[in-house]
């Protein structure tokens, strides 16, 4: 049975050899309740990336104040978000006319240099989408639209939102977009773990097959795409629990006395230039300091045409 947070009680009948006939029959807990991991892809892959972030993004309260606002992470939104609404407008509307409105409606300013790039970046974004949407068949079958899915397995109660989903002979196939400064190959498809983790809880949300999933990238209007195979989403979702009971660990680790930083700790990398904690962190304090709109300023101009 379950309880209301969705914790699933392993309950049991305790056999009672010596009870007499007067003494009733009790129901007995013979282990402690077993916690599914609730989780998202991308919290599993915060920890996976550094413990350290993890901890100060999922755990700690009140938590360290973040670093500004990311100009990459103001164009990724308002790139998602006129593209959702752009599926939300009726079929005989969803033109390349509509783009530059929904674009504008939802543009995030946040972490651009000054005026002038965020300009620069809100008409190379536009581009993206009037070539990406050019493609598109404005009658294309879909499942969903920034769709959340959701399953469970014997360790995780696992959600996450895909950008889309596609109806396509019969089965389920996952679309991400990407608006990041470098094309993505089938090896990025392939690892991803937020993508087969959506196909894993597509297939069983929508009771049809999902075993492709495709990394759309729209400053190069390239689509890379692998198909999985029930072993391989297999693979991804053991490494999943696996994210998951090194987290359970550490967590009953810091529960236990351990200090927050030895049972959270760093991981240095290149992700430490652009973690939104480095400020709070003494590894973060040795990587380079990035300003918050580097990332937008070589981003690809125009989709690569063959
Ligand atoms: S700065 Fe680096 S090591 Fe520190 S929390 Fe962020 S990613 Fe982890």
């Amino acid at each position: 049975m379950s309880d209301r947070a969705g914790t699933i009680w392993r309950v049991s009948r305790t056999p009672s050899p010596r009870r007499g006939k007067d003494v009733p029959e009790q129901l007995g807990f013979d282990m402690m309740p077993e916690r599914l991991f609730v989780c998202t892809p991308s919290k599993l892959s915060s920890y996976a990336d550094c413990p350290r972030r993890y901890r100060h993004t999922y755990l700690d309260r009140p938590a360290p104040q973040k670093g500004p606002a990311w100009a990459h992470n103001s164009l990724g939104a308002s790139v998602h978000t006129a593209l959702r609404n752009w599926w939300d407008l009726p079929v005989e509307r969803r033109d390349g006319t509509a783009l530059p409105r929904l674009l504008r409606a939802t543009w995030v300013r946040e972490g651009y240099r000054d005026d002038e790039q965020e300009r620069a970046v809100y008409e190379r974004a536009l581009g993206w989408l009037e070539a990406y949407t050019a493609d598109l068949d404005p009658e294309l079958e879909l499942l969903g639209v920034e769709r959340t899915v959701a399953a469970k397995t014997a360790v995780l109660a696992l959600s996450g939102r895909a950008d889309r989903i596609d109806a396509r002979g019969g089965e389920a196939v996952i679309v991400d977009y990407k608006t990041g400064r470098t094309g993505l190959d089938t090896d990025d498809a392939r690892g991803s773990l937020a993508l087969a983790l959506y196909a894993f809880a597509a297939e069983r949300v929508f009771r049809r097959p999902c075993r492709r999933v495709e990394l759309h990238h729209l400053p190069t209007g390239t689509v890379a795409a692998h198909e999985h195979t029930p072993e391989s989403i297999a693979r991804h979702v053991s490494r999943a629990e696996d994210t998951a009971r090194d987290i359970v660990a550490a967590e009953k680790a810091l529960a236990d006395g351990t200090p927050p930083d030895e049972a959270f700790p760093t991981r240095p990398g290149s992700l430490c230039s652009w973690c939104d904690f480095r400020r709070v962190c003494p590894a973060g304090a040795e990587a380079p300091v990035k300003e918050t709109w580097a990332a937008v300023e070589t981003t690809p101009t125009g989709p690569i045409r063959a």
